[in-house]
């Protein structure tokens, strides 16, 4: 008998084929799970061969796999009890749905209950703004406690991310200067030079802000201000995450002035032509979403006050820059016959390839009077588990420590609401950018 059965609603989807099941072939590759059974549901007509082709075809080998496919409308009472019932041992849920479709089943499954133990795991988005979020988490808590429930934020499995913890709290020399004394700025950029990707279907009812920064860039933003927690359960590391981002709002409180928006036209990137964003086919151009997004962020705690943490995120960029950087503040005083660039040090968590740099001036090579940059540089390489296999391994173990807790979903809705409000009163104008290019020239992160 299966200790475990993965039941993954969604099982023909596109997440499912491209981040959940390779990150569970590596992850079973490399022991890190029990020995697991998979249940794959979708409305598609598949059987069990064709399923099991999938599976083996996204963990990249050929091996027996316990899995069995289920045609089902998991918003059906019945359908939903005829999967719990092709599941054995403990059930781990996967809602690899459209979220309105995750919200209907879970309705359903709180008619049909669930077996003792079961786990939940949901993909972002959460909600589509604070209040569905609010109602989804008290729904979901009719049917498993919050322990059990693990909302998917695959960021905080990769691993230069995880990194942040080890550099802040493992060395002596960073956290004493990571301070608004010493730190000028923090910048969380994630721009990319793919353009839509054919992922019209959820992406146009996203838009930047969404998909990027109320999520993922939130959740970097934490891992970069919060305070030590005293252990790394799940507890002490999430209550200090949710610590910091109570304390985080819209800089001065105004989206008009903390907030852009933009989307890009036709362009070229490298030997690639990208019809305007607007032209994308299963593009909606009047409901006006952005593929660009910057909003400046105030921590207000003793640590951070002052500080500005500018988060950005763009699609169909020239330069692809996915990294977060703290920028200090000038030396107090340079002594008088040092001369050279007046360049300001800076941190580099660079996300992809997984590096860490070190800005500095030094006294380089020829005159020793003269400062030269330089840059100390440490590639550590992506992890041994892609993200998604980091996260599930949490979820598999039932050990939520790297899932986002209910009230950290609600918070980062609550974080960007204002700017939400603001784009859809039409206060910041939706401006354009040449894809290819380095976006808006009024970008609110230098250049
Ligand atoms: P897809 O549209 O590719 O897949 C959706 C799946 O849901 C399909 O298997 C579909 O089955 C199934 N489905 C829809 N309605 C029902 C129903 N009533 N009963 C049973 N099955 C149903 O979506 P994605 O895989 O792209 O996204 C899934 C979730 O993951 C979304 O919440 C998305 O936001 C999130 N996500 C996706 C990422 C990605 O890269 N794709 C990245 C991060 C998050 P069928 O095809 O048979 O109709």
């Amino acid at each position: 008998m299966t200790d475990q059965t993965l039941l993954i609603l969604g099982a023909s989807g596109d997440l499912t084929a491209r981040l959940l099941l390779p990150g569970l072939g590596k992850l079973l590759e490399l022991g890190g799970a029990k020995d697991i059974a998979l249940v794959g549901s979708g409305m598609d007509d598949w059987d069990d061969e064709r399923w099991r082709a999938r599976v083996r075809e996204s963990f990249g080998r050929d091996e027996e796999i316990d899995a069995r496919y289920l045609r089902a409308d998991v918003t059906d009472g019945d359908d939903l009890t005829r999967l719990l019932d092709a599941c054995h041992g403990e059930i781990v849920i996967f809602f690899a749905l459209p979220p309105s479709v995750t919200a209907k089943a879970c309705a359903a499954l709180r008619d049909v209950g669930l077996p003792p133990g079961t786990r939940l795991v949901l993909e972002k988005p959460f909600g589509v703004d604070e209040k569905t979020a609010h109602a989804l988490n008290a729904l979901l808590v009719q049917l498993v406690p919050e322990a059990r429930i693990h909302r998917v934020d695959h960021f905080l499995g990769k691993s230069t991310v995880l990194n942040i913890l080890g550099l802040r709290f493992a060395n002596r020399i960073f956290e004493p200067v990571l301070t608004n004394q010493h730190v000028e700025s923090v910048d969380i950029v994630f721009d990319e030079d793919l353009g839509l990707e054919s992922r019209a279907g959820y992406y146009d009812g996203a838009g930047a802000l969404v998909d990027m920064i109320q999520s993922h860039l939130l959740q970097i933003l934490a891992m970069i201000a919060m305070d030590a927690p005293p252990s790394l359960d799940a507890h002490e590391f999430r209550d200090s995450k949710a610590q910091v981002l109570r304390a985080t709002h819209v800089w001065g409180d105004d989206p008009r002035t903390a907030s852009r928006r933009a989307r890009y036209t036709a362009g070229t990137i490298g030997e690639r032509s990208l019809p305007s964003y607007a032209d994308e086919p299963g593009v909606d151009a009047a409901r006006g979403t952005e593929t660009l997004a910057e909003v400046v962020l105030a921590v207000d705690t003793w640590r951070w006050a002052g500080v500005p943490f500018r988060l950005r995120s763009g699609k169909a960029v020239g330069n692809r820059r996915k990294e977060a950087v703290v920028t200090f503040k000038p030396a107090p005083w340079v002594p008088t016959g040092l001369t050279g660039p007046d360049r300001p040090d800076r941190l580099r968590i660079l996300f992809s390839p997984d590096r860490l740099e070190l800005d500095l001036d030094i006294n380089g090579p020829g005159d020793p009077f003269v400062l030269d940059p330089v840059t100390l540089g440490s590639d550590f390489g992506p992890g041994a588990l892609p993200p998604y296999g980091e996260v599930l391994r949490g979820v598999l173990e039932d050990d939520p420590t790297l899932s986002v807790r209910g009230d950290t979903a609600e918070m980062c809705w609550h974080i960007v609401q204002p700017v939400i409000d603001a784009w859809r009163a039409g206060e910041v104008p939706l401006q354009e950018y040449p894809a290819g290019s380095a976006g808006p020239s009024d970008s609110l992160l230098p250049g």
